[in-house]
């Protein structure tokens, strides 16, 4: 599995490119569809992870399904966050109008797409719409659950500092080899379990 990664519009938030056997599945959606398409390059897009949806995940997401002809898969909380500029946090009151290609994931569980194996957990708190991403029992994508030392902030629009706990005990329970965030840089597991520690008891305090 190779993962490339491309800085988004806004906020610096990640795409990643993720491609094995000629085929990519892409994470998020902040990039430019131009930027997108060079890095996809010959892969086939065999579908679209949205790990909650702020705007600087999802801006660009339905662009990539219609050019790509791919699904977008989501939380089923997305809708809620997509459909309200406030919620969204889009940057002149936007919201992302074509959910036509969205299919969306309603509790924990496995799906495959294309030959990749993803495991599904949602983990809200930063915002009630978080999807973390295992694919291939190897790389978790966490967005904005997770950061390479930090985690997402629990103080916007449907954010829930206990909700963020529980999540925090779900990922705790997962075994992943690498963390790709939604920010930054790339965590591997032993770091994520400290980090995970610490924020734990943050949260508590
Ligand atoms: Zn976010």
């Amino acid at each position: 599995m190779e993962i490339n990664k491309l800085i988004g519009q806004f906020l610096e938030a990640n795409v990643y490119i993720v491609s094995k056997d000629n085929e990519c599945l892409i994470v998020d959606g902040g990039a430019f569809l131009y930027d997108t398409i060079k890095a996809v390059g010959k892969n086939k897009v065999v579908g679209i992870l949205l790990t909650h949806g702020h705007y600087d995940h999802s801006c660009h997401v339905a662009e990539y399904a219609k050019f790509f002809g791919c699904k977008v898969y989501a939380s089923a909380e997305a809708v809620k966050t997509l459909t309200d500029a406030k919620a969204l946090y889009s940057e002149h009151g936007e919201t992302i109008e074509d959910l036509s290609r969205f299919e969306y994931i309603d509790e924990d569980k496995t799906i495959k797409i294309g030959s990749f194996t993803i495991e599904c957990f949602h983990c809200p708190g930063h915002s009630p719409c978080c999807e973390c991403y295992l694919v291939d029992g190897e790389n978790l994508f966490s967005g904005d659950v997770l950061f390479d030392k930090s985690i997402g902030r629990t103080d916007l629009i449907g954010s829930n500092k206990e909700d963020m706990y529980k999540s925090l005990c779900k990922l705790e329970n997962i075994k992943f080899s690498h963390c790709y965030s939604g920010h930054g840089e790339k965590s591997d597991y032993a770091m994520q379990m400290k980090n995970i520690t610490v924020f734990k008891r943050f949260l508590t305090r």
